[in-house]
């Protein structure tokens, strides 16, 4: 047996490997070390192996789902090697196979895995020159993305697909491997870490992935998706598709679409963007209270994760939005989202039950509620006909979709049992009346009962022992029972088969065959019950593509339904799109924020207008801490992504130009594990977006220069929202303590002042915010008054009064005229040289010695062109 283990475990070297031993699963040597130090479990000796004592340790099979669970949790992997021959026959140790690696971007339990969210395998291939290569997919869903990116833009890539496990090749370059790993040290929003798990260089291969994809879509060309040509995403495919194919012990038959995500169709959010918006986790990381928390009334988890993704994959195009509004206002007008809610309400997860049959893990319960699922999901069809005039609409076209594959239900409704056991080894998953041989065999069973009270009552008869009794049990099959002073009237046809104290067992011939058959019968039953599931897996596998289309319509109704509730009931209206820059809001709201006022009846909102276009493009931003600087830009951008999703908005009206970006830089953060100080992390953020924003970007900046000296992060603000105002000519929301930045519009004419209003009180607060967004700058800062509020001791707000006074009559007596936004007379920070520009793209890990000769044919041409 040791032999056997050790052979398969040579296959998995980095993977625990969970050998079944009877009703235990059983690790052993430094596999056993680990998981009794990571799940706390005993760990035992048995007997020696190779001169060495066998060190193991166990979990019961039937809690298994708990172990793995945590240990998926930890990054950790698991290979479950199941025993797959006949106990009865075989001789040595059992046949046993993994027929499955769990790993954290591989799940497809749904005990592991999380309703609302997916987890997402990622394959990362860099290509010859600067470009990178991507594919992933969660292996519960049926499409695999592909994609190509410069490879200074994989970050961005990594942080918007968040996956769970990213896949990169054995044979990748030092430095691609340092960086790829860097990039993916950063936590997941959830506080996750991202495992990397190393595939050999041969898997990742751009002819075998193009084979591979065409395979899997059934498709002769990759042209319709427009995807022929990429082949770095190609080869990361290959091993993508090979991974989760390892892990699934198998094929993915239900892996049937193909999407190429390219730069240019969403709205970009980057990581920094979703974390200060507060989309799915607050700055603390928790899931609640987020625009996302606040969204998500769906009834299933499969809308909940539709409409996740809506929220942080919003499409440039309007059509998608202009769509999905539609639908929202029909649903809203027709009266028809509340009944289909209810509809929606206790179907199962259509799109991972589907996975999973495809998959062939698929439990008898699962079938159960899929088959009341596709009950509900006709009704929703029917509805949705019924109301919809036009074929073109989106609600018209989900409702197609979701109209359910009869054969597919009739199937189920005949084969399985309408309450059946857990699993189909237990038996009695199969409906009586789907199999004549299965119904034979329960037929003998269930005649036992009278066959035994007939035997019973004729023994009684022909032995005259009036007590006597037969009975089974598991141990020891039927017997006949008599108390042990009746034991000597049996007749000589009985044989003994057990001594109590009290009382004597036997069996008789007639027993004796009977339970031959009666056990044989039971055995068979159980062996025809796998078989008859094993079929209807088969023959579902035909149902595979439209029971993942009509997962997908459920879905989006359901996210669709959640986002009508919720404009209803907070009283959100229809944002309108136009083509020229414009963000123009009236009666704008943070819905977070005022949900949380109401909450805690702290209030009401205060709502503010904003009116950003071609001739305003930028607003600075003064006003008290706590007046609600931060409250306001934040509400800006949630509006915009709300209406770009598709959804109402918390605002009276809403006209909203092309957006291709939101960039926020907001708040300080040290990122201590990568050695970046605060001040280090906000010029970093403020210079990516200097570089990537556009004009139809919407940026937000909050307090930027706060992490040095008063003067230099003066110096850089002004520069900051100059270069912003004149070059990039985004529209820009900049928020700032610095006085002298309300001197900018002065001389950038697209700029405006505004503030948030506050008032000085007398009481004891000595401050009221108004929270209302006015025209012009602030007249002054109340940070001394804050402090107060804050609850500073006295000593300190008073000797900050002290030193407030003689510094402001300092600064008045030595005050000299500076000009912020004045152009520097000559540039002291030159653009790089070509020759410089041409190194810095150079990586020579990833170099051929052929390529290495091109490049430095290159340089030398570059340096005499351009002669420093
Ligand atoms: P700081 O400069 O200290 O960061 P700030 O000006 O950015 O402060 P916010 O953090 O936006 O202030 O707001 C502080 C609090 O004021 C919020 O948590 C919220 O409770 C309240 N608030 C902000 N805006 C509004 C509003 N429009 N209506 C009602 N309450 C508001």
């Amino acid at each position: 047996m040791m032999q056997q283990y050790l052979t398969i475990k040579a296959e998995y070297p980095r993977t625990l490997v969970f050998y079944r031993m009877g009703d235990f699963y059983e690790l052993f040597f430094e596999d056993a070390e680990k998981a009794a130090r990571l799940l706390d479990i005993t760990l035992t000796q048995r007997g020696q192996s190779g001169g060495k004592p066998v060190v193991m340790a166990g979990v019961p099979f039937h809690s298994v789902d708990g172990y793995l669970g945590r240990l998926i949790k930890m990054g950790e992997s698991v290979a479950i090697c199941e025993q797959v021959g006949d106990v009865a026959t075989s001789k040595g140790p059992v046949e046993r196979k993994v027929v499955r690696v769990v790993t954290p971007g591989t799940l497809t339990d749904s005990e592991l895995l999380s309703d609302k969210s997916e987890a997402m395998l990622l394959s990362v291939h860099p290509g010859a020159r600067t470009g990178c290569g991507l594919a992933w997919m969660a292996v519960t869903q049926g499409t695999v993305y592909l994609a190509q990116c410069e490879s200074d833009a994989l970050g961005d890539w990594i942080a918007r697909i968040g996956p769970s496990e990213v896949v990169y090749s054995a044979d990748a370059s030092n430095t691609f491997e340092q960086r790829l790993l860097t990039l993916t040290a950063q936590p997941l929003p959830n506080g996750q870490r991202t495992v990397a798990v190393l595939r050999p260089a041969w898997a990742f291969d751009s002819g075998l992935g193009e084979r591979k994809l065409l395979e899997q879509l059934q498709a002769a060309s990759l042209a319709a998706w427009d995807a022929q040509s990429l082949h770095d995403a190609h080869a990361a495919a290959a091993a993508l598709l090979n991974y989760a194919e390892h892990t699934q012990g198998g094929q993915l038959p239900h892996v049937r679409s193909l999407k190429v995500a390219r730069d240019d169709e969403l709205i970009d959010l980057p990581i920094n963007t979703r974390r200060n918006l507060e989309l799915t986790h607050t700055l603390r990381g928790e899931t609640s209270p987020t625009l996302f928390s606040l969204l998500d009334t769906c009834r299933t988890g499969m809308g909940s994760r539709c409409l996740k993704q809506w929220l942080l994959e919003p499409p440039r195009d309007r059509s998608v939005a202009s769509a999905r509004l539609d639908a929202i206002g029909q649903l809203a007008d027709s009266q028809l989202w509340s009944g289909l809610r209810d509809t929606l309400k206790g179907a199962n997860d259509v799109e991972r039950v589907t996975a999973r049959i495809a998959l062939r893990q698929v439990k008898p319960r699962e079938l159960v509620g899929l088959l009341q699922s596709l009950e509900r999901a006709d009704a929703l069809s029917q509805r949705l006909a019924a109301t919809c005039e036009n074929e073109d609409e989106l609600l018209a076209k989900l409702g197609h979709d979701l109209s359910p594959p009869t054969d597919a239900a009739q199937m189920l409704a005949r084969a399985i049992a309408p309450e059946p056991s857990v699993l189909v080894r237990d038996g009695g998953v199969i409906a009586d009346g789907h199999d004549a041989e299965l119904d034979e065999l329960r037929g003998i069973q269930n005649n036992c009962d009278s066959f035994l009270i007939e035997l019973e009552t004729k023994e009684r008869e022909r032995t005259g022992i009036a007590n006597l009794k037969v009975q089974y049990n598991k141990v020891h099959g039927f017997y006949i029972e008599v108390t042990a002073g009746q034991a000597s009237r049996v007749p000589e046809d009985y044989r003994r088969r057990q001594t109590l104290k009290n009382a004597e067992r036997f069996i008789t011939p007639e027993l004796k065959a009977f339970e031959d058959k009666a056990l044989s019968a039971q055995e068979r039953a159980l062996a025809r019950e796998k078989f008859l599931y094993e079929q209807l897996l088969d023959q579902l596998q035909a149902f595979i593509t439209p029971l993942t289309r009509l997962a997908r319509a459920m879905a989006s109704v359901d996210a669709l339904c959640a986002l009508t509730e919720r404009a209803l009931t907070l009283g959100w209206t229809t944002p309108t799109f136009a083509n020229e820059p414009c963000i123009e809001i009236r009666g704008g709201r943070h819905p977070v924020v005022e949900a949380r006022l109401n909450e805690t009846s702290g209030g009401s909102f205060i709502a503010n207008d904003t009116a950003l276009g071609p001739k305003q493009r930028m607003q600075v931003i003064t006003g008290p801490n706590m007046g609600g600087k931060s409250t306001y830009m934040r509400q800006v951008a949630v509006i915009v992504l709300l209406a770009s999703m598709g959804s109402r908005v918390p605002a009276d009206t809403c006209r909203l130009g092309p957006i291709d970006a939101i960039h926020t830089r907001i708040g300080a953060a040290d990122d201590l594990a990568n050695a970046q100080s605060t001040f280090m992390v906000e010029m970093t953020e403020a210079a990516q977006i200097l570089h990537a924003a556009t004009p139809n970007s919407l940026v937000l900046m909050d307090e930027i220069g706060r992490g040095t000296s008063t003067f230099d992060g003066l110096a850089l603000a002004s520069g900051i929202a100059t270069y912003l105002h004149d070059k990039v000519k985004c529209f820009t929301l900049f928020a700032t303590h610095y006085f002298e930045l309300t001197e900018l519009p002065a001389r950038q004419h697209q700029a405006v002042n505004v503030h948030v209003s506050a008032v000085e009180g007398n009481g004891k607060s000595g401050i009221v915010f108004l929270h209302q967004i006015e025209p012009g700058p602030a007249s002054r800062s109340y940070g001394i008054q804050v402090a107060r509020l804050a609850g500073v001791p006295t000593a300190v707000v008073q000797q900050a009064r002290h030193t407030l006074t003689s510094l402001e009559a300092q600064s008045e007596n030595s005050r000299e005229q500076v000009d912020l936004f004045a152009p520097p007379p000559v540039a002291d920070d030159p653009e790089p040289s070509p020759l410089d520009a041409a190194m810095a793209h150079i990586d020579p890990d990833a170099l051929s010695p052929r390529e290495a000769l091109e490049q430095l044919y290159l340089l030398k041409k570059l340096s005499l062109k351009h002669p420093s």
